[in-house]
C-alpha cells in the first residue's frame, strides 16, 4: 500500500507558548535521505532566540513547580492520548526525515516514544522522597526530610537517529519533575521534535514550559549549554560534541548519552541461531545507525566458520530500499557526513586487508549490508564508532581474550554476549565495562524501566524511568529537630 505524502511542511519554533519565526528571519530546508524530496522548512534560530526561550522557561518553571503532582500526571496522560491519535502521521514524517523504514518509524513512536508520557506520569507519583529519623545517637529528635526538587530549566539537545524517542525521555520526565524544557533537535530531523512540542502544547502544559528551537548545533545547542539560565543539559549525540558541551557548560547538571562501539561476543557454547539473529538486529537495524549497535562481532575460534556462514546467508535476505515501502528492511543512511565516515571505515578495512564476505558497495546514501572478516584491533571500525550497516568480525581463543578485546575501545555503552554457561555469563557480565551487558540478547535491546547509559566515553549519568527523574531533580535534605518545636 502506497503512503500518501503531505505537501511540504512549513513549521515555526515554539517560544513562550507562541509559534514564531527566528529573530534572524532565516529558514532552512530539510530533505528526505530516501529520495532527496523536500519535506519542508524550519527557522534557523540564533543565540538570541535561545535567550528568549530561556527567559520564558524560567517563568514557566515557577508555574510548573507549583502544579500538583496529580495535575502534572493528568497532562502527561493527555499528551499520551494526543500522541497515539497522531502516531501514524508522525511515523511517516519520522520515516522520511531519518530514512529509517516505516516499520522502524512506527516502532519508535508507538513502542518507545509514546510510553514515556505514561512512564513519566507514573514515575512521578512514586518519586516523592523519604522521612527518616536521624541515625545519630545524640540527635534522636531530629527528622530528616529527603525531597526531590525540580532542577529548573533543562536544555535537551538531541540526535537524528531517534528524533522522537530520545528527546521525549528527557522532555516527559523533565516536565514530570517540575522543570521547564527547551528542546534543540538535530538539523536533519527537526519535524519529529516539533511534533513533540505540538503534543505537549495541545495537552495544556503552561506556556513556556516546552520550547523547541531549530538551527545549528554550534549556535543554538552551544548557547543552551553555555547560558547560565539552563540548570541541566540532557545531551545525546557524538562523544566529541559531548566533550565540547562539557567544556562550555560550567557548573550545571550534565546528562550525556554518547557514542558506542558495542561488542557482541559469541562463545564456543553459544546458541548460534540466536546469536546470528542478534547480530542481524545489532548490525543492520536502522542501517546500523544506533548508539547501541553491534559494532564489533567477537567470535570464538571454534565457532567462527559456522557463525560466519550463517550470518552471510541470513544477511543476504535483507531488502534494502525505499524506507516508505512496507517490505523494506533497511533504508539509506541519514546524511552525507555519516555516509563519508562509514565509507572511510570501509576504505580503511580494505587497505588493511580485511576480507569482504558480503557488500561493501553503496549508491548515494544507500549502503549494502556489509560483513568484513579478519578485522583486528588496528582497524578504524574496531577502534571507532562506524554508525553504518557493517558487521566487523574479530576472533578470540579464550574468555580472558574476549573480555580484553571487548574492553579495548574508549566506549562502554551496551555489550552483548552469547553463551550457554551460567558461569561464563556472569564472568562476561562482570568483566565487560559497559553500562549494560546483555547475555543471550542483541546489543540493540533496552528495557524502558531499567537504567540506560554508558561508561567511559559513552556517557555520564543514567536515563529512563526513576534514573532520569533522579538526574533532573535536586535532592534536598531538610532536618527538623522536633524537640524544639512548640508541643
Ligand atoms: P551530533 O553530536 O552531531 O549532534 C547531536 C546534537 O548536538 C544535534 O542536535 C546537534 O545539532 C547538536 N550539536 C552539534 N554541535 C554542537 C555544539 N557544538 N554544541 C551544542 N550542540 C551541538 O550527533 P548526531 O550525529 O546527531 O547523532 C549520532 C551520534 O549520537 C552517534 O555518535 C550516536 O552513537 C549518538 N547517540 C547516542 C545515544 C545514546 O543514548 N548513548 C543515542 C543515540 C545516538
Amino acid at each position: 500500500m502506497a503512503i500518501a505524502l503531505q505537501r511540504a511542511l512549513e513549521k515555526k519554533v515554539l517560544i513562550g507558548g507562541e509559534w514564531v519565526e527566528s529573530e534572524s528571519g532565516d529558514r532552512f530546508e530539510v530533505r528526505s535521505p530516501g529520495d532527496g524530496s523536500l519535506i519542508g522548512t524550519v527557522p534557523r534560530c540564533t543565540g538570541g532566540d535561545v535567550k528568549r526561550a530561556i527567559a520564558a522557561a524560567i517563568e514557566a518553571q515557577k508555574v510548573l513547580a507549583r502544579m500538583s503532582v496529580k495535575r502534572r500526571a493528568e497532562l502527561l496522560w493527555r499528551a499520551h492520548e494526543i500522541a497515539e491519535r497522531r502516531a501514524e502521521d508522525d511515523a511517516v514524517v519520522l520515516c522520511r526525515e531519518v530514512g529509517k523504514t516505516i516499520r522502524e518509524a512506527r516502532d519508535e513512536i508507538r513502542t518507545y516514544s509514546n510510553p514515556h508520557f505514561i512512564e513519566a506520569a507514573e514515575g512521578l507519583k512514586r518519586f516523592r522522597g523519604l522521612i527518616n529519623p536521624s541515625t545519630q545517637e545524640d540527635s534522636l529528635d531530629k527528622r530528616l526530610l529527603i525531597t526531590h526538587e525540580p532542577i529548573g530549566v533543562v536544555g535537551v539537545i538531541s540526535p537524528w537517529n531517534w528524533p522522537a524517542d530520545i528527546p521525549n525521555i528527557a522532555v516527559s520526565h523533565g516536565l514530570a519533575a517540575g522543570n521547564s524544557v527547551i528542546l534543540k533537535p538535530a538539523s536533519t530531523t527537526p519535524f519529529s521534535a516539533i511534533a513533540i512540542a505540538e503534543i505537549y502544547q495541545e495537552a495544556g502544559f503552561p506556556a513556556g514550559s516546552v520550547s523547541v528551537l531549530t538551527g545549528p548545533g554550534p549556535t543554538v545547542g552551544a548557547e543552551l549549554a553555555r547560558n547560565p539560565g539552563t540548570n541541566a543539559i540532557s545531551f545525546t549525540g557524538e562523544t566529541k560534541t559531548g566533550e565540547s558541551i562539557t567544556a562550555i557548560a560550567g557548573i550545571k547538571r550534565l546528562l550525556l548519552e554518547m557514542g558506542g562501539n558495542g561488542p557482541l561476543v559469541v562463545m564456543d557454547d553459544a546458541n548460534l541461531e540466536a546469536a546470528v539473529e542478534a547480530a542481524i538486529i545489532g548490525c543492520f537495524y536502522l542501517a546500523g545507525q544506533v548508539c547501541t549497535a553491534s559494532e564489533r562481532i567477537l567470535l570464538h575460534d571454534a565457532i567462527h566458520d559456522e557463525f560466519v556462514d550463517r550470518l552471510v546467508a541470513r544477511t543476504k535476505q535483507l531488502r534494502v530500499g525505499d524506507p516508505l515501502d512496507e517490505q523494506t528492511d533497511m533504508g539509506p543512511l541519514n546524511n552525507r557526513a555519516n555516509a563519508d565516515k562509514v565509507q572511510a571505515h570501509l576504505d580503511d578495512a580494505r587497505a588493511r586487508g580485511g576480507t569482504f564476505l558480503l557488500g561493501g558497495g553503496s549508491d548515494g546514501l544507500y549502503f549494502e549490508p556489509t560483513i568484513v572478516d579478519g578485522v583486528t584491533s588496528d582497524f578504524l571500525m574496531a577502534r571507532e564508532e562506524t554508525f553504518g550497516p557493517v558487521a566487523p568480525i574479530m576472533r578470540f581463543g579464550s574468555l580472558d581474550e574476549a573480555i580484553e578485546l571487548a574492553n579495548e575501545t574508549p566506549y562502554g555503552l551496551q555489550g552483548a554476549a552469547f553463551t550457554s554457561s551460567l558461569r561464563t555469563a556472569f564472568l562476561l557480565g562482570e568483566g565487560i565495562r559497559c553500562g549494560t551487558v546483555l547475555i543471550n540478547e542483541t546489543n540493540n535491546y533496552w528495557d524502558q524501566l531499567a537504567p540506560f547509559g554508558g561508561m567511559k566515553k559513552s556517557g555520564l549519568g543514567r536515563e529512563l524511568s526513576d534514573w532520569i527523574l533522579a538526574e533532573l531533580t535536586e535532592v534536598k535534605q531538610i532536618s527538623i529537630d522536633i524537640s524544639k518545636v512548640k508541643q
